[in-house]
């Protein structure tokens, strides 16, 4: 006979998630920071909000609707955001295709897609 072993069905904290950057994100931030080298406090404080709980319905963070439904965006101001997937969401979505890999992605990632002004972050991923 096997013990019951008990898993915690609620999770939180930063040891929960993977967080993975793709290429465009990084190419989205550097553009970014090149027009705004400021803003850098700013950049690294919202990705620390995000990582460290990137459910957080009382952060800046929203679930996106339409074409994008199973994915989020942070807003950093006005007119930037910061588009992600927690793939478990993103699979449980709408969103067509999904996330890049997606399939080979296990449901705690924290995938950072796209950031910027709402053409390149609601842009292809
Ligand atoms: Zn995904």
């Amino acid at each position: 006979m096997h013990e019951r072993v008990d898993v915690p069905l609620v999770t939180w904290g930063l040891m929960d998630y993977n967080f993975v950057q793709t290429n465009k994100f990084k190419k989205d931030c550097a553009t970014f920071l090149n027009q705004h080298p400021e803003r850098k406090e700013e950049i690294t404080e919202a990705l620390g909000n995000i990582y460290s709980n990137p459910k957080n319905p009382h952060s800046e963070a929203h679930k996106l609707k339409g074409k994008l439904d199973g994915q989020r965006a942070y807003e950093l101001d006005y007119s930037n955001r910061m588009r992600y997937a927690i793939c478990q969401e993103c699979r449980a979505g709408t969103r067509q295709p999904r996330c890049l890999d997606c399939s080979n992605t296990p449901d705690n990632t924290v995938k950072m897609l796209r950031m910027g002004a709402h053409k390149p972050a609601y842009g292809r991923d």
